[in-house]
């Protein structure tokens, strides 16, 4: 490396994050490119689709995340295409950033599977916009059935969620304290009992990365407080008004939420890097692309294996140890050290099903469900949040929903005309 190697790291999510605070006392130049000017802490997107949280409470500007690091720069910009031959990247809005090291860690999108209808009418979960427009359409539907109950019969208070992974689960579970709790005080001449969430999971178990205990657990939590779970269905289409089950079901709906997969942001394909079948970015062992040694893939975008040649998860603490790891790379190669092997450790899964509940599985094949697992789940959580004042606004509100049964952050931000 030349005496201060320019590392250019696109993306400032978990992996991002990650490589750029590991190198901000090194003497290397980095510059962090995003296309928004705030990280966010996706696992807890629901809470904000559900009134729980106020967005900027899981949000953090990557500029105020870098405040005291003199050798990391920010750079707010869409990152379009890749030039390996000239070690330049170019952003949509026209700039040209030239790196000696590039570090790609732009993430996923909500995978629909081309299921027709679901691009359209579907709502993804997978940025601060999902969230909000996802929340505010589900109130405006309340206040709309407010106006007119008949429309409750057209699926104004139902639900459908697609995906019965931690995302599908726990959303469930905070739709149904929203309902139960809050809006039902909201809305005092509705009958929120035909209030509906329906869960559609096409395997067999909600949670499959769990032990089957747990996801037994999490079903039967759920069904108590009132989700319907349809396991082993698929959907196969979604239209304006309702959904459209394999198995010829049909649920009247205005609400479908699409929580059953991510697929590796588009820039892997643009940057005609090999990809696997999954679509994302083929990696070596110690996380560079084949072919260049001066481009490191990590996180939701890149194919890293075991070793046992297992595709590793799309999860943020994969994202981060790789970011970790590639941090370590640099330093060793800045030392002249052979390249490094990247080990994933697993450290655990776990999802809460909502208020007093949660299901987690700790490494040593250690299994908690109920209130132990909650705690460890809502303390977790605190824990990676990035920033003070985050986890006190959490923490707060948290306290605050928990004693008074509220959710303050029940905020329609898309106004009607004008
Ligand atoms: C709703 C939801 C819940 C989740 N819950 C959990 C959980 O409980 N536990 C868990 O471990 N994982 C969870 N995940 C998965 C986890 O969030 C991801 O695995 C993790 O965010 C991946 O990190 P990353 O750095 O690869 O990408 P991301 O964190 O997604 O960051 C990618 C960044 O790249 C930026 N970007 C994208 N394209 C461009 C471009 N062209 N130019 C510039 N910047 C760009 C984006 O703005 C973003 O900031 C959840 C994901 C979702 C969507």
């Amino acid at each position: 490396l030349s005496p201060t190697p320019h590392v250019v790291v696109v993306g400032a999510g978990f992996g991002g994050l990650a490589v750029a605070r590991a190198l901000a006392a090194d003497p290397v130049q980095v510059t962090v490119v995003d296309r928004r000017n705030f990280h966010t802490f996706q696992p807890l997107l629901y809470q904000v689709a559900t009134a729980g949280l106020e967005g900027e409470s899981i949000t953090h500007t990557v500029r105020g995340i870098f405040h005291g690091a003199s050798n990391v720069n920010v750079h707010l910009g869409t990152v379009a295409n890749v030039d390996f031959e000239t070690h330049e990247l170019r952003t949509a809005e026209g700039t040209t950033i030239s790196w000696d090291r590039l570090v790609l860690a732009a993430g996923a999108v909500t995978a629909t599977f081309g299921v027709p209808g679901v691009d359209q009418y579907g709502f993804g979960l997978k940025s601060l916009d999902d969230a909000l427009r996802l929340r505010s359409h589900l109130l405006r539907q309340f206040e709309l059935a407010d106006v007119n109950p008949e429309l409750i019969g057209d699926g104004a208070m139902t639900v459908v969620i697609v995906g019965g992974g931690p995302t599908g689960v726990e959303l469930a579970g905070a739709l149904a304290e929203l309902f139960s709790l809050v809006l039902v005080k909201d809305y005092p001449h509705l009958d929120l009992s035909r209030a509906r969430v329906v869960l559609v999971e096409a395997g067999d178990r909600l949670l499959p990365m769990l032990h089957p205990r747990l996801s037994e657990h999490a079903r039967k939590t759920l069904e108590a407080r009132g989700i319907e779970v349809l396991l082993g269905e698929t959907v196969e289409k979604a239209t304006d008004g309702s959904v459209g089950l394999a198995s010829g079901t049909s649920l009247t709906t205005r609400t479908l939420v699409w929580a059953a997969g991510v697929r590796a942001h588009p820039l892997a394909e643009a940057t005609g890097l090999p990809l696997d079948r999954s679509g994302r970015i083929v990696v070596g062992p110690d996380l560079r692309v084949p072919g260049h040694a001066d481009v490191f893939v990590i996180g939701d975008l890149a194919a890293a294996r075991d070793r046992h040649e297992d595709l590793l998860p799309q999860l943020a603490p994969v994202a981060m140890q790789q970011g970790r790891h590639v941090a370590a790379e640099l330093r060793r190669e800045a030392h002249g050290r052979r390249p490094g092997v990247f080990r994933y450790r697993d450290k655990g899964s776990m999802a809460t099903i909502g208020r007093n509940d949660a299901v987690a599985q700790l490494p040593g094949g250690i299994r908690v469900h109920g209130f132990l697992a909650w705690v460890l789940w809502l303390n977790l959580h605190l824990v990676y949040l990035i920033g003070f004042r985050n986890r006190a606004s959490v923490l707060v509100d948290w306290g605050w929903n928990y004693l008074t049964y509220d959710r303050g952050a029940r905020i329609i931000t898309e106004a009607g005309p004008t």
